[in-house]
């Protein structure tokens, strides 16, 4: 038994091949700055679709993940473990439930946010947070001195992933974690999240300033040869390839629940609407449809910070849209602007380079049979793409390459006027029959949407006025309202039987009083500041 390809990893940038999944899981990023891909895609087993049916989550995530991971690198009845301790802290036996929002459309919505910090991004950090671990034991077996393996996560956050990422690593043995958080500028609820978490090797950091500040320090220290002389650092951030695996599984999930729902209708089509900021939630779906899934098309949903809606627009990736003169940004903002989904406020999307690899790989590989020459091709055209948007500030494919990317991806904007919008048409309208999440549903029957996943629906609402009647719409739901009550307030508020306290689910009550350990990183202190704290708090 060796590795498959699509158990080997490369860099998008052509610096390095042939890597294992522990590597890139560890690493993170590559040397050369590109991101880790599998050599292949794999396909799916012929009869999975009969086979796969009635698997549950864990069983389906078994199956995705074991295709991308050797069983000689983690033994078929470790990853079973992994994968059984990652879900078990999810509080829906069906890990993401399936709620039928609108059977007469076909709109359904997929609940992601039923981990421990009730947003999406539980489903990949608990996953993550055990392979570091299990990674971490094994090189530690025998063990005892200063030869032990510790891993230092840091990671900066402007809410939603510290929490996840902390709640995926703590307690566990050989790692700590350091997560920077711009002072008061993150939600209460997210805040006290991070920050009531007592276990000794999670560190919360409050930066006064930026969230661009405490990510210009998480790089600094990452490129610092002190600090990895002395520890071995990881990131957490959505680049981490294990992040993305993760993620396959609830599309294949909730594709087999919908094949159960009684209203599914058999042979019609079946869309995937996904709230995105760093394309990496959508492009778990890419993947999935590339290795067989039958999805008709997957909808990139954005907010007003639509860089991916404007590159399907016009082929063009732009931190700026040229037409529009460039005003005056603050240092502060880095130009993203501030919406009501806040976990969506990017200026560029990092995961977007995984899917330029294999793009270009089709367009301009094409000219080769050769594997080796192709993938040099890809590499070569993804890292001109990279430094032209690093030293102009954008570039444009050619028109191959952008229907290439049309070819299974639309996309759609979304401002905050329409997410407010959407916000309370739903909850006026729709009426689950069906159990829903906790705090999901107002005294009236009627479903309350998070303002992020409201950016999802609107876009599914677009789509289904599109496209053949009866097509299915999966719409993907990223974060409990509760996480985000200042915009669900602000759209439901004096709407009848609304309530935020109903909003509320038990585990949040009382979040705000609880004891609270944080670091403050006062205004002016650099990253050598951060270094000093990790090195004071991680003695080897
Ligand atoms: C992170 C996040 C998103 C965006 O996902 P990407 O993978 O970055 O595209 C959407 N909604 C919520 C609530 C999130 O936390």
């Amino acid at each position: 038994m060796t590795h498959t390809d699509s158990q080997r990893y490369l860099s998008t940038r052509g610096g390095s091949y042939g890597l294992s999944f522990e590597d890139v899981v560890l690493k993170g990023l590559a040397a050369d700055g590109g991101l880790f891909i599998p050599e292949a895609i794999p396909s799916l087993p012929a009869d999975w679709e009969t086979k796969w049916r009635d698997y549950t989550f864990e069983e389906l995530a078994f199956e995705i993940l074991s295709l991308y991971i050797s069983p000689e690198e983690i033994p078929s009845e470790d990853l079973k473990d992994i994968i059984k301790r990652s879900y078990s802290t999810f509080r829906s036996p069906d890990i993401t439930p399936l709620v039928t929002l609108d059977e007469s459309k076909q709109l359904y919505l997929l609940e992601l946010f039923c981990g421990p910090t009730f947003a999406f991004k539980d489903v990949a950090l608990q996953f993550l947070g055990n392979l570091f671990e299990y990674f971490l034991v094994r090189r530690n077996e025998g063990k005892t001195g200063a030869d032990r393996h510790h891993l230092v996560v840091i990671g900066a956050t402007s809410g939603d992933t510290g929490s996840a990422a902390i709640y995926g690593l703590r307690g566990k043995k050989d790692a700590s974690i350091f997560i920077l958080h711009p002072k008061g500028r993150v939600s209460p609820i997210q805040e006290a999240q991070m920050t009531t978490v007592l276990d000794p090797n999670v560190h919360n950091l409050a930066v006064e300033g930026s969230f661009d500040d405490c990510q210009d320090m998480v790089k600094a220290l990452f490129a610092d040869p002190e600090i990895n002389s002395v520890h071995k650092l990881a990131a957490v951030n959505s680049i981490n390839w294990a992040r993305i695996l993760a993620q396959m599984t609830y599309y294949f999930h909730s594709y087999f629940s919908l094949l159960r729902s009684p209203t599914y209708e058999q042979g019609k089509p079946v869309r995937f609407v996904v709230p995105s900021g760093n394309f990496g939630d959508i492009l778990a779906g890419w993947f999935a449809k590339q290795m067989g899934l039958p999805a008709e098309r997957l909808v990139i949903a954005t907010n007003e910070n639509d860089i991916l809606d404007r590159f399907w627009r016009t082929g063009g990736y732009t931190k700026k849209p040229k037409a529009e003169p460039v005003e005056e940004v603050k240092p502060a903002d880095g130009g993203v602007k501030e919406t009501l989904s806040p976990a969506m406020d990017i200026l560029v999307s990092s995961n977007f380079e995984r899917l330029l690899w294999f793009l270009a790989y089709d367009v301009y590989g094409q000219q080769s049979d050769d594997v080796v020459e192709k993938r040099k091709v890809a590499g070569d055209t993804v890292r001109g793409w990279l430094e032209q948007l690093k030293t102009e500030g954008g570039f444009t494919v050619e028109t191959p390459v952008l229907e290439a990317a049309k070819r299974h991806l639309e996309s759609e904007r979304v401002s905050d006027e329409q997410t407010i919008e959407t916000i309370r048409s739903v909850y006026a309208t729709s009426f689950p029959k069906a159990p829903v999440s906790e705090g999901t549903r107002g005294a009236t029957g009627g479903y309350i949407l998070d303002p992020h996943s409201a950016v999802g629906v609107a876009a599914a609402q677009r789509s289904i006025e599109r496209v053949s009647p009866g097509t299915h719409h999966i719409s993907l739901s990223t974060a409990h309202p509760a996480k985000f009550s200042s915009a669900v307030d602000l759209a439901l508020r004096g709407q009848e039987g609304y309530s935020f306290d109903n909003v509320l689910p038990p585990e949040f009550e009382g979040l705000e009083t609880k004891e609270r350990r944080v670091i403050l990183v006062p205004a002016g202190e650099g990253w050598p500041a951060v270094r000093q704290i990790v090195n004071s708090k991680v003695v080897l």
